[in-house]
């Protein structure tokens, strides 16, 4: 977890303002691990303390799970000394509990993405044995046909000694762009850029559609963002 202000956690979880939240302590009426807490300058981690309002226990959740759209230019990281991340593009609410990007994303990559501090679901995601499915929609400078088609489901060589593994090729539209759907198990660095490199074609627009079960919500707009449902949630398992 992370240590936090009381009058911050509290007013994430809508208990008003801080200046209402002050009142409050001041009150006598906060405790934190069952000792009251006068001042809401303190500083505790609320995935560990217990914090109670009015002999009432704050029900604090322990896991979130965010479902983004990521929209090009934002890095899928924490933080960055450059760039926009896309942990700045969500509310402080979410924040408090400090999700990181399940997965990269390029800079320039748009799509779906997962925010969480479950590290376990992470885990289960991003093993590379566990062989997660990830779709992604793209566009691509030149004609894709049939035999991309095969040359993907065999593996082709993204580095002089890294073949990958078998991967689906849909072809939407096939014309000076062509449009398409590739599905791959893996997720080595610029994969699915360094597979079209690897048939001389180039990438010209990407973007991540579905991570196993769960598919982006086309509802969202870019860098718009929603908690997933326990259905979803569940689809991740
Ligand atoms: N493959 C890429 O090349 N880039 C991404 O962002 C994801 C998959």
């Amino acid at each position: 977890g992370k240590v936090d202000r009381l009058d911050k956690i509290l007013a994430n979880l809508g208990y008003g303002s801080r200046k209402d939240i002050k009142s409050l302590a001041k009150q006598g009426i906060i405790k934190v691990d069952g000792k009251i807490i006068k001042d809401s300058s303190f500083k505790l981690d609320p995935l560990i303390s217990k914090i109670e309002v009015d002999d009432e226990e704050v029900f604090y959740r322990k896991y979130i799970y965010i479902m983004m759209n990521k929209p090009n230019g934002v890095v899928s990281s924490t933080d960055d000394p450059i760039s926009e991340t896309v942990v700045d593009l969500i509310e402080d609410k979410y924040k408090v509990f400090n999700p990181f990007p399940v997965g990269r994303l390029d800079k320039d990559t748009e799509g779906l993405l997962i925010l969480s501090n479950d590290g376990q679901l992470a885990h289960r995601i991003l093993s590379p044995k566990k062989h997660v499915k990830k779709t992604y929609y793209a566009e691509i400078e030149g004609i894709v046909d049939e035999k991309d088609i095969i040359k993907f489901k065999e593996g082709v060589y993204i580095e002089e000694e890294y073949k990958t593994l078998p991967a689906e090729l849909e072809i939407l539209e096939s014309d000076t762009i062509s449009k398409i759907n590739l599905t791959i198990v893996e997720g080595k660095f610029h994969q699915v850029k360094r597979m079209f490199q690897a048939v001389d074609k180039k990438v010209i627009y990407l973007k991540r559609i579905s991570m196993g079960a769960l598919k982006l919500d086309e509802s969202l707009k870019l860098g718009d963002y929603r908690e997933l449902t326990e259905n979803e949630i569940n689809l991740l398992e």
